[in-house]
């Protein structure tokens, strides 16, 4: 046993050692070390307070512009230039964890309004999402202490997002909510885009961000109808298009009134168009869309089922009234084929140019429940995240955190 403690102690004494700490030493030194451990420690505790006093100095403003598919600008205000000598833009790829300069800025001392920019040329026009931020070394050690900057995500993909209709359109006048689809679409269509730039970094372009819509000197009802495709091919050059809806029903379907429909018909319908059939990318998004939705509608006690009839290119459903107006059934991915290609304009212009886009039918406004929780509710913030969050998921893309 004594054997034992001794081995113990001789080890303490090894390990101590090198720690520069002196366990094993005589009363004497034990004591001088005991007068020097309290200078130490008042030392440190000056050192502590002065520490304490060092003002942190962060970069909280970072910014990102998609300039082009292989050009993300990063910016933040000169508002830390007093207290900064240098700036680091660094970067990583998402799902990695080593961060690389991208390049440094030498700030020049002065706080005048301004915003410093840098682009980042990527390696090539294939989708990149980034994380970004902005560390800075502090001009005065003594006073400030530079902190790493916050986390900004950023990638090189754009969404057209398409808030259906316009101001107005499609008016529920048979009780005092109020509800316009066309005024709800825009709304649901701002959400979509700032989550997906924070969350995500991706970027949007809308057709219309009032409630008005001008495309090709055409305007609100020719954009709703005989020019409506114009919208789709406002998409020309994004990676995706998505024309953002409510649904509604037949006259009295399944015997109900028009706008009186029990929530049992509500489900979310996502119109594909003949893009993104081809498109393994856009199907996965139409399914992670509508897989979310159905989920949200019926946590929020808008729909009887949760489920959602996920489908791939062979067997997306040909829509019908039939299935439409059905109660008690999975939304699912559809397709509605006309005599020239994909039936609805906006799906068609898309298509011609190229663009895989989708129609996303979010619940139906004829149920009074649905146009309540859209008026009075959050159903904008939940629509529009499942929205944000399919198409992350479809286009593998992590989450800011
Ligand atoms: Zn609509």
């Amino acid at each position: 046993m004594k054997h034992i403690r001794k081995c113990i102690l001789l080890l303490i004494c090894l390990l101590t050692a090198s720690a520069g700490l002196s366990a094993c030493s005589s009363k004497e030194e034990q004591k001088q070390d005991v007068t020097q451990t309290e200078k130490q420690m008042n030392t440190d505790k000056n050192f502590s307070a002065a520490a304490k006093k060092l003002q942190p100095v962060k970069v909280t403003d970072t910014a990102f512009t998609r300039l082009s598919r292989t050009e993300l600008q990063i910016s933040w205000s000169d508002s830390l230039n007093p207290y900064v000598t240098e700036y680091a833009v660094l970067r990583k790829e998402a799902a990695q964890s080593d961060w690389n300069t991208v390049i440094t800025l030498h700030s020049d001392g002065e706080s005048l309004g301004r915003t410093l920019a840098v682009t980042d040329t990527l390696p090539d026009d294939s989708m990149h999402q980034y994380f970004y931020r902005v560390d800075v070394t502090a001009a005065s050690p003594d006073k400030y202490t530079g902190e790493a900057g916050e986390e900004i995500p950023a990638t090189n993909l754009i969404i057209c997002i398409d808030p259906g209709h316009f101001e107005g359109k499609n008016a529920i006048t048979s009780d005092n909510l109020a509800y316009a689809e066309g005024d709800f679409n825009l709304s649901l269509a701002s959400e979509l885009e700032q989550t997906l730039k924070n969350n995500y970094g991706i970027s949007s372009k809308l057709t219309r961000s009032t409630g008005s819509i001008t495309i090709g000197g055409y305007k609100d009802q020719q954009l709703d109808s005989s020019h409506i495709s114009l919208r789709g091919e406002f998409s020309e050059n994004c990676d995706l298009f998505v024309s953002l809806h409510t649904n509604a029903n037949l006259e009295n379907a399944g015997g109900s009134p028009t706008e009186q429909q029990p929530i049992s018909i509500n489900k979310p319908i996502i119109f594909v168009n003949s893009a993104a059939l081809d498109d393994p990318t856009a199907l996965r998004i139409a399914n992670e869309i509508g897989s979310r939705l159905a989920e949200a509608s019926f946590d929020k006690g808008l729909s009887t089922t949760r489920t959602f009839r996920t489908a791939g290119a062979e067997d997306v459903l040909e829509w019908t009234d039939a299935y439409n107006d059905s109660r008690n059934k999975e939304g699912t991915v559809c397709k509605r084929t006309g005599t020239n290609g994909d039936y609805y304009g906006v799906l068609r212009g898309a298509s011609n140019v190229q663009v895989p886009g989708l129609i996303i039918e979010h619940g139906f406004h004829t149920v009074p429940e649905v146009r309540q929780a859209a008026v009075n509710e959050d159903l904008k913030n939940v629509w529009s995240k499942a929205d944000a969050e399919g198409i992350a998921a479809g286009f593998g893309l992590l989450e800011n955190e």
